[in-house]
């Protein structure tokens, strides 16, 4: 699965320096971090066992180890203008904070900002900085106040290139600035090998006392609204680079369009409906100019494209009181 660059030969379990020629491998260090961490996953996950044992629900954790394993997938939530860059060049790839301010992308940067970043970052070892950070997700929205667009990631390119932390890597900094610190305990780190695992561990008692279903699971994994404090998921940190080819599908949400507009931009899409172009023009600018751009651009690229492409519907605030 994992590949010294050096000699060619495969790495498992995954290490900085390689065990055939002795030279360092190029594996990112939080890949390593993550599998050196494995055996107190497994001890946390002893424990959670024996509790469903206990209980006489064995059977349920094998079924949600099962479930999780078959529905884990990762998405990123970025802002449309970036994702239509990615999807206008196969060799464009996803940028971080750290690959912007060695552009000098971004004006007035505040530098406590980049500073904690730089502190995280480090929880991820050497190639912290070239990490771009994601979430694990079943399939939701995503973390909606990083970017209207949720894009998913194809399980196969990135299986070996993902690592996972329990929760946002920015809730383990403790304090205010600038006396701040960072404490990461053991056993919170995952692999893709191992994600099912940490998210039941995470979750095992929420999952004991709750009906559960596929939505309901998901919501449990994944919550956020736009306030990003209040988010909660499973982080997801993966190694670059993240270009057009690594792609799954894209989920597009906008609170202020109302849901029948959503769906018949939806039929529009995957034409199932009859309307004519210029008739959606004229429907969309009449509710938002800025969501007629985004729908256009996406259209003009994404149709040629195989990537499968949703509008979501979401009442807004007011609608659904
Ligand atoms: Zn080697």
């Amino acid at each position: 699965m994992w590949k010294c660059k050096e000699c060619g030969d495969s790495i498992n379990p995954p290490s900085d320096i390689c065990t055939i020629c002795g030279k360092p491998t190029a594996i990112y260090s939080n890949i390593v971090f993550a599998s050196e961490d494995e055996p107190e996953l497994k001890n946390r996950f002893s424990k959670c066992e024996a509790e469903y044992q206990n209980t006489g629900k064995k059977h349920y954790c094998d079924e949600l180890i099962k479930f999780l394993e078959e529905n884990i997938s990762v998405s990123i939530n970025m802002r449309p203008e970036s994702l239509i860059n990615i999807l206008s060049d196969p060799r464009i790839r996803y940028v971080n904070l750290h690959d912007n301010i060695r552009a000098k992308a971004i004006e007035n940067l505040d530098s406590r900002i980049i500073a904690k970043r730089l502190m995280v970052d480090s929880v991820f070892g050497i190639d912290g900085d070239k990490i771009n950070y994601g979430a694990l997700n079943l399939g939701t929205i995503g973390l909606i106040s990083y970017g209207k667009c949720c894009v998913f990631l194809k399980n196969e390119e990135i299986s070996n290139r993902v690592s996972f932390l329990e929760e946002n890597s920015f809730s383990y900094v403790k304090g205010s600035w600038p006396s701040i610190n960072l404490s990461i305990p053991y056993g919170i780190r995952a692999l893709w090998h191992t994600v099912a695992i940490l998210t039941l561990v995470k979750h095992h008692k929420e999952f004991l006392s709750s009906k559960l279903n596929k939505e309901v699971i998901s919501n449990m994994i994944l919550f956020s609204e736009v306030n990003r404090k209040s988010d909660r998921y499973i982080e997801a940190q993966i190694c670059p680079p993240i270009i057009l080819s690594t792609i799954d599908k894209v989920l597009y949400y906008e609170t202020e369009i109302p849901p029948e507009m959503a769906r018949l931009v939806n039929s529009y899409y995957k034409s199932k409906t009859s309307i004519k172009k210029k008739d959606l023009i004229k429907l969309c600018a009449s509710i938002d100019e800025e969501y007629l751009g985004d729908l256009l651009s996406f259209e003009s690229k994404i149709k040629k494209l195989d990537i499968e492409f949703e509008v979501v519907e979401i009442a807004s605030k007011e609608s659904s009181l």
